[in-house]
């Protein structure tokens, strides 16, 4: 099993190889079995896997902080379901992209139908966390009316309900919240659908990328994903250009005062990544130097968990300014606040999506299999 030579760029079909990585390559008729120990051997995708795979512990034990603050509702109360959106959407995410790159050399066609999953996975993510800012961030992002079961939690908890009823009376008297017409239209009806509308577009366009486009494909896939969060990050967007909604000297101001904070570490990490993704930096400077361990791939990979890491801390640091100030006080022109999370507004709308993708997925993956079936009998004649 671990006697398996690594081959060298020449000796792999061509499908197969990157750009200045030069040798550690696997040939692409591994069995399962190899394929997963080959995580414990140095080749070129070691380092891939396991960028993407140590971090799904680290955002898991970053996630689950938010349980043990006092006063917040149970794990499964309706509040948290954006919430377990998002997990689900970045664990899904960190897993497929690591086992990606752990499976991809069973065959050409496995190889294919891995990063079109690995895409898909991104673009669910990216509505995962839209739903995540669409509940906790939207500007009309509230707790539903006090008395449900959020409610009757913090009636049972008299430090926090005393902390929550003097912020809400002062917050009576706050006029820094406004809120903008125009953007209600965009943000009541159209944020969620067209996060899910450019999430499979960006499915589409990635799978393409390994069909056709290919010589533009590293600079086509990191701009296909720029689109996505621009849309999904709007609610930021206008919150960071509005007054905070929060009453100045309460609790709930200090917590969200941080979001812009993570927010524009968030974007950093997310332009870095972007960055070594289409450089290749620094293989490029010495190819064959960095074939295993150090090329652009696994630093693509740290920092795009970096700017995950970030999403998550600014996610946590508005459930806390929320859950500090559930009756967020909106001006007269807008009556009622955002109906809480329900299930069919959360966990459906990523089943639908989920569905799409797969749909997606599977139109390209019957298509790879038309193309790389003769080839891969021709390699395993060979
Ligand atoms: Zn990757």
């Amino acid at each position: 099993m671990w006697s398996l030579p690594l081959l060298r760029h020449t000796d792999v079909p061509p499908r197969v190889t990157e750009n200045f990585i030069l040798s550690g390559y696997r040939f692409p008729n591994y069995s399962l079995r190899q394929c997963l120990a080959s995580a414990f051997r140095p080749t070129n995708e070691t380092g891939n896997f396991w960028t993407h795979f140590l971090p799904i512990f680290i955002f898991a034990f970053h996630f689950q902080e938010v349980f043990g603050w006092e006063g917040v509702p149970a794990p499964s109360d309706p509040f948290f379901y954006p919430y377990w959106n998002y997990l689900l959407g970045v664990c899904c995410l960190l897993l497929a992209s690591s086992l990606a790159h752990l499976l991809n050399s069973m065959s050409l066609i496995i190889r294919e139908i891995c990063f079109f999953v690995d895409y898909g996975t991104i673009s669910s993510y990216t509505v995962g966390s839209s739903l995540a800012y669409y509940y906790y961030i939207h500007p009309r992002a509230g707790l539903p009316p006090l008395g449900g079961g959020f409610g009757a939690q913090n009636e049972s908890r008299p430090g926090l309900k005393g902390e929550v009823e003097e912020e809400s009376s002062s917050s009576l008297t706050s006029s820094a919240w406004f809120w903008l017409p125009e953007f209600k239209v965009f943000f009541d009806s159209f944020y969620i659908p067209s996060s899910c509308l450019v999430a499979i577009i960006c499915v589409l366009a990635c799978c393409n990328t390994r069909q056709r486009w290919r010589t533009y494909r590293y600079a086509i896939r990191t701009l296909v994903f720029l689109l996505p969060f621009f849309i999904s990050s709007t609610p930021i967007f206008y919150r960071l250009l509005s007054p905070c909604p929060y009453p100045s000297d309460s609790s709930s101001s200090a917590a969200a005062d941080t979001t812009a904070h993570y927010f524009y570490r968030h974007c950093f990490w997310l332009v870095v990544s972007a960055l070594f993704n289409i450089s290749k930096v620094p293989e490029r400077l010495c190819p064959g130097v960095f074939d295993i361990w150090g090329h652009s791939h696994q630093w693509f990979h740290c920092c795009t968990f970096l700017s995950i890491l970030d999403e998550l801390h600014m996610i946590k640091a508005e459930v806390r300014a929320l859950v500090l100030h559930p009756t967020l006080v909106l001006p007269p022109a807008v009556p009622t606040p955002l109906p809480g999370p329900a299930l069919l507004t959360t966990y459906g709308v990523m089943v639908v999506l989920q569905v799409c993708i797969a749909s997606v997925i599977a139109w390209f993956s019957w298509g790879a299999s038309l193309t790389y079936t003769q080839e891969q009998k021709q390699l395993k004649q060979h």
